[in-house]
């Protein structure tokens, strides 16, 4: 595995492999199943789920229909603040706007604190390219990037791993990192856990700029929000000089009251708990408390694109709390790498199109990468009805073919079936035909196209008559 996820193959080839992938499967298995039932339990515990369900959805959508408003008073906010937005209009620019605001601070160090964005823009590839280097500060982001691979689920990025991969890692690449794992390292997750500590501990110290993300971000007051798990992204946030913050501009929410709904819905869906243990909130800069300087950079990326379809745009509504990935029967069996993109599971079956659109093959299938059994839409937490955005988008995959002359088999299939219904002879002829034949045919289709279509499910069986034979036996 590299660290792109660019020429990344479709998602029925990746998943090909990953499901043959013993250890993989049982990784994601034994730790979906425990986030689901805590999950679930968590959720059961409060009478008014529902409700905050829908709350969640309300404000989401009111948001998104008055996007424009919301930006400029964000914008407002920050800047009177004392911090400086940055608008991107997709990956280049964003990578470029923050390359050159580390190179203003003369550093060629920084610390990141887990962002989604910067992975969907690729940031720490590009960095690495121009000579500055990006330590991931988030348990699971240092396993993926210590391990040279990229992260499979939105909360638990490194969830493909189990505790002697992670101990194997570590032993192997934390020294060329930084500092080495400590001698005899177990495999225990508190050794694992302290390991990681002192190796992140020297970073911290040292660093001058911090890359982060942010959950949620406050129109009224222009503040910032992360929720995380472990301390470390508090780390980030406050200690190094110059804090750059890259955020989806769908992030937004009009005011702190808001707040109130999404701090309880978030950690519940997500790591099953009350309420997440470390929140942090800034506002633009302070003398003497924080970063000196504080630069926001709103991604668009495909976003307005997708804003603009009236069925896509509730993807824009996620709050990254990864429960639509762990009830997927799906995401279970292929795992994230198979999505292709930093968008793993079922919210990436629709973000990734929408943001990327359908050009490549892998865009395309992603639609595709879903049973449809809507147990992604149960789950999440803010009603995006992930079902309905599939079906729309397979819609569109459909369509974009036909632009381009459809696929060449499934013409050919729907003429000779055309034929058929429209000659009730010849299809008579055939269909006594394919009875009489009936043993002679093969479960599996040992070529063509029907072979990947037969690789993974058996051909049906024919009954041993015709509806019509039947009908003429019966209704005498
Ligand atoms: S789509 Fe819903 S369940 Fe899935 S990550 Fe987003 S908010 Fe969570």
């Amino acid at each position: 595995m590299s660290g792109t996820y660019v020429g990344m193959p479709s998602f029925p080839d990746a998943a090909h492999r990953a499901t043959r992938d013993k250890q993989l499967r049982a990784n994601l298995t034994r730790a979906t199943h425990t986030i689901r039932d805590k999950r679930a339990r968590a959720v059961a515990e409060l009478e008014d789920w529902e409700g905050l369900r829908q709350a969640g959805k309300a404000i989401k959508d009111e948001t998104l229909a008055h996007l424009d408003d919301y930006l400029l008073q964000l914008e407002a906010k920050v800047t009177e603040a004392g911090g400086i937005v940055h608008w991107a209009r997709d990956a280049d620019e964003a990578n470029r706007i923050v390359t050159e605001l580390i190179r203003a601070t003369g550093q060629t160090e920084v610390v990141k604190v887990k962002s989604m964005a910067t992975q969907e823009i690729g940031l720490n590839e590009h960095l690495a390219a121009e000579g500055i280097s990006a330590y991931e500060t988030d348990l699971a982001e240092l396993i993926v990037q210590l391990g040279d691979d990229l992260p499979s689920h939105i909360l638990v990025p490194a969830i493909h791993k189990n505790r002697t991969e992670i101990r194997d890692i570590f032993n192997r690449a934390m020294g060329h990192w930084g500092r080495p794992a400590p001698e005899g390292l177990t495999d225990t997750p508190a050794d694992l856990a302290e390991a990681a500590r002192l190796h992140l501990r020297e970073k911290f110290l040292r660093a001058k700029v911090a890359v982060s993300g942010a959950n949620f971000m406050v129109a009224e007051t222009g503040t910032l929000v992360v929720l995380e798990s472990e301390g470390n992204g508090r780390m980030c946030l406050t200690l190094p000089e110059t804090l750059i913050s890259v955020v989806g501009i769908e992030k937004i929410v009009p005011t702190w009251r808001d707040l109130e709904v999404f701090l309880q819905l978030l950690p519940r869906s997500s790591t099953a708990e009350r309420m997440n243990p470390y929140t942090t909130t800034w506002t633009g800069v302070r003398d003497g408390d924080g970063p000196k300087q504080f630069h926001l950079v709103l991604l668009d990326n495909g976003r307005t694109q997708t804003l603009a379809d009236e069925v896509g745009r509730q993807a824009l509504r996620c709050i990254r709390c990864s429960a639509c990935l762990n009830v997927c029967p799906v995401y279970e069996r292929a795992g994230g790498h198979a999505y292709g993109s930093a968008y793993p599971g079922p919210i990436g079956a629709i973000l990734t199109p929408q943001l990327r659109g359908i050009a490549t093959d892998l865009d395309r299938s992603l639609p595709y990468a879903s049973s449809l059994c809507g147990a992604c839409f149960e789950a999440c937490p803010v009603a995006i009805d992930i079902p309905e955005v599939l079906v729309h988008l397979r819609a569109k995959v459909t369509e974009d073919a036909k632009e381009h002359g459809g696929h060449r088999l499934e013409r050919t299939a729907m003429r000779a079936a055309t034929y058929a219904m429209t000659h009730p002879a010849a299809y008579r002829t055939a269909e006594a035909a394919a009875v009489r034949a009936r043993k002679l045919i093969p479960k599996k289709v040992p070529f063509g196209a029907g072979k990947a279509w037969t690789e993974t499910r058996d051909l049906p069986e024919l009954p041993p008559q015709t509806f019509r034979q039947w009908w003429k036996e019966t209704h005498r």
